[in-house]
């Protein structure tokens, strides 16, 4: 494993060496696919496993942008704990880039429970984490709390190693799939003993092991923050849905200000918070291709929509400049182009999506269509044509939506559609 300095605004990432095209995958928790254990991210067939303790220590460190060089699927494990990855730190040094830090400061609690996990976090002007933590049968029950920041993260929980309990790897001692010295990668509790070859580096190093956890998962956000979080038993799982939650709330004033908010009257005398969110949408009532972005997952070739001219409740008006440059054209038709139908269909459902996607529970994730009814194509859309596409969201329960649909140029109806789709979680 390398780490390798990378310019502002790459964040973390996980670059495979061993896999052609050396793919790399953001450390966002959108790229998470299993928390079984450990934290695993993935795009594709491509995956790190584990990544939680790396990315503890960029965050301990207050570390943004890196690249993480891997030759296998997971890091090496080391002594259990970070401080080998704290050592490859220390030995190339730390250097400040001349961005400002993008710090999310929490705004209102959010608050989890999953299981016996509980989880509450609140705002405050600095990155706290208390902590309580013990076993199924209530051994070993720890508790710490800590204000992360270079020297804490170096001085109290960069050196706890990860635990495990005798029963759960048993089966694989006595099958020989773990090598004897495994006691030297996790502290192992077998009933009320403490099985390793070195002692305990803190009394409670297993608390302290749960916390570091927690600075690599709620990295995952991709972007430092402020706030107090409260956790009771928790795991990967819970960390990693806790991180989804705090995501949401980061896009969340973006949200409410492109739907609910009154135009900003012209004269006004308004605070810090309130001015910011206003700058960044001018307009309560239109999305700029980087706000449609924001909200729908699709890119280039494939996203369909340039601009949001209009929301008035369940009604919305987007646009789509249809340029020669469209990547289609070069086969449909050579020498005749013209904008396939299904694209316009297409085009409706992305349109309806974004009135979906933009509650806060719908956030980040996909829309699946699910029929296309009374489809009609009435004129052919050619390069240079602007295409407005109307559509009135007619039913959204739950997961499923439902939308009316007309594309139109030059103020005329080129093809409209009734289509049902269903969100998931991407
Ligand atoms: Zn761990």
């Amino acid at each position: 494993m390398t780490f390798l300095s990378a310019p502002p605004g790459t964040g973390i990432r996980f670059r495979r060496m061993d896999r052609e095209g050396k793919p790399e995958i953001e450390a966002r928790v959108e790229n998470v696919i299993e928390t079984n254990r450990s934290t695993t991210i993935g795009r594709g067939n491509v995956k790190v496993h584990t990544v939680e303790h790396i990315l503890a220590t960029f965050a301990g460190y207050g570390i943004d942008n890196a690249i993480v060089e891997l030759d296998a699927n997971e890091p090496p494990i080391a002594d259990g704990s970070a401080r080998e990855y704290c050592k490859m730190i220390e030995a190339a040094g730390i250097v400040s880039q001349p961005e400002r830090r993008d710090v999310f400061t929490v705004t209102e609690p959010i608050e989890l429970q999953m299981g016996e996990t509980e989880m509450a976090l609140f705002p405050d002007d600095v990155f706290k984490i208390t902590c309580t933590s013990s076993d199924k049968q209530g051994r070993f029950t720890q508790f710490f709390s800590v204000e992360l920041n270079p020297k804490t993260w170096e001085r109290d929980i960069a050196h706890a190693r990860t635990f495990c309990f005798y029963e759960e790897i048993e089966y694989l001692i006595k099958n020989g799939l773990i090598k004897g010295g495994s006691l030297e990668n996790a502290v192992v509790v077998r009933d009320d003993a403490v099985l390793t070859t070195e002692p305990l580096r803190y009394p409670n190093e297993f608390v302290r092991h749960k916390i570091l956890d927690i600075i690599g998962d709620l990295s995952l956000i991709g972007r430092p923050m402020t706030g107090h979080l409260i956790a009771v038993k928790p795991s990967h799982t819970a960390n990693c849905e806790l991180a989804r939650l705090i995501t949401a709330q980061m896009r969340k004033p973006l949200v409410v200000a492109q739907t609910f908010a009154p135009p900003p009257s012209p004269v006004r005398n308004v605070g810090a918070t309130e001015s910011a969110t206003r700058d960044a949408f001018p307009d309560s009532a239109t999305l700029d291709t980087m706000q449609v972005m924001k909200v729908l997952p699709h890119r280039y070739p494939f996203l369909m929509v340039d601009r949001v001219t209009k929301i008035d409740g369940n009604k919305i008006t987007a646009m789509k400049n249809v340029s020669v440059n469209e990547p289609y054209f070069q086969g449909h038709f050579p020498n005749h182009p013209v904008m396939p139908g299904v694209l316009q269909l297409e085009a409706i459902a992305q349109v309806a999506g974004i009135l979906m996607l933009k509650q806060i529970e719908n956030i980040g994730r996909i829309a699946y269509f699910m029929a296309a009814e009374s489809v009609k194509w009435r004129k052919p859309v050619r390069p240079g044509d602007t295409l407005i596409i109307d559509v009135e969201l007619t039913k959204a329960r739950g997961k499923i939506g439902k939308a009316k649909g007309v594309c139109l140029v030059n103020g005329e109806p080129v093809s409209e559609a009734e289509v049902t789709f269903m969100l998931v979680d991407a």
